[in-house]
């Protein structure tokens, strides 16, 4: 089977490598068919996918978008997008304005427990300053010393029923798979072993995820166990899914998995790059 890695974040969302590095990285370790994965946004593809050209590393198009579906937030994975659909570019736009609308109530909300100046702070990890996240917060809480690291930050500040966490009101599931239809992109649903559903719930995601016409699962992730690889492969099977394959590699010092450093699918899955490969 081909080391395909088909989730990864440049400078362009949270990661920590522009698209050019992040090509070279993944070519350097092994990955064979590799996707840049932004959050909500698309504008790093044009490089990363020239500088793979370059390096003869077949390349899909993709993206992560946050979804809110019932309580939670979800995200899903597009992959093998066209990056000039309007429609896709248009809901993307929203959801970035909604992300800084969020980054300003997330200063206020740290202003109270006595941290100043975390907006301006955090947009200086931002390199796209379009697409600011809870990364970048994290990072300034670190680098200000007022946490020992980004994990940590995590941790005591930008989760749930923590000071400095928002909650967020993100595109719908429906709208999300319909974007990346209107794309001509296939909709995975990412790490789903990072959401705290129980497994009526989860189930009921994916049913109505596979009846919203989502096509695949992303059993190997760099967030999943070797127990949740079993779990999402028997319910990707059961549901009638394709599999993805992702590290989810956000840089050199945030991400355990490297990529293309992970298990094979499981035997007896659809691999979901033969959907458009052949
Ligand atoms: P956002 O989409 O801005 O809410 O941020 C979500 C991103 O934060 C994820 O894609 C991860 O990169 C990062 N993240 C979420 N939870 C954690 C955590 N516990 N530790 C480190 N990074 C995290
Ligand atoms: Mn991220
Ligand atoms: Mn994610
Ligand atoms: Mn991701």
């Amino acid at each position: 089977m081909i080391n395909a890695d088909l989730h990864s974040h440049s400078t362009i969302s949270d990661g920590l490598l522009t698209p050019t590095e992040l090509v070279r990285r993944a070519a350097e370790l092994g990955v064979e068919l590799f996707a840049l994965t932004d959050h909500d946004d698309i504008s790093g593809l044009a490089e990363a996918s020239a500088e793979a050209a370059r390096l003869g590393l077949p390349f899909v198009s993709g993206v992560e978008i946050s979804v809110t579906w019932e309580t939670t937030t979800l995200h899903v994975v597009g992959l093998n997008i066209d990056v000039e659909n309007a429609g896709l570019k248009a809901s993307l736009v929203e959801a970035r304005e909604g992300r800084r609308h969020r980054a300003q109530l997330m200063a206020d909300d740290l202003t109270r427990v006595g941290i100043t100046g975390s907006l301006e702070g955090a947009n200086k990890y931002a390199t796209n300053k379009e697409m600011i996240g809870r990364t970048h917060f994290a990072r300034f809480l670190a680098d200000k010393g007022i946490v020992s690291d980004v994990k940590s930050a995590f941790k005591r500040y930008l989760v749930k029923g923590k000071p400095g966490y928002v909650a967020h009101e993100w595109m719908s599931l429906e709208h999300a798979v319909h974007c990346i239809h209107g794309a001509g992109g296939v909709a995975v649903l990412a790490h789903p072993g990072r959401y705290k559903l129980g497994s009526t719930p989860m189930r009921r995601l994916l049913s109505e995820f596979r009846d919203l016409g989502g096509e695949a699962l992303e059993v190997v992730t760099g967030n999943h166990t070797p127990d949740q690889v079993r779990h999402y492969s028997g319910l990707a099977k059961n549901f009638g899914f394709a599999a993805s394959r992702g590290s989810d590699y956000h840089g050199p010092g945030e991400s355990y998995t490297l990529p293309g450093r992970l298990p094979p699918l499981p035997i007896g899955l659809q691999a979901v790059w033969e959907m458009w490969e052949r």
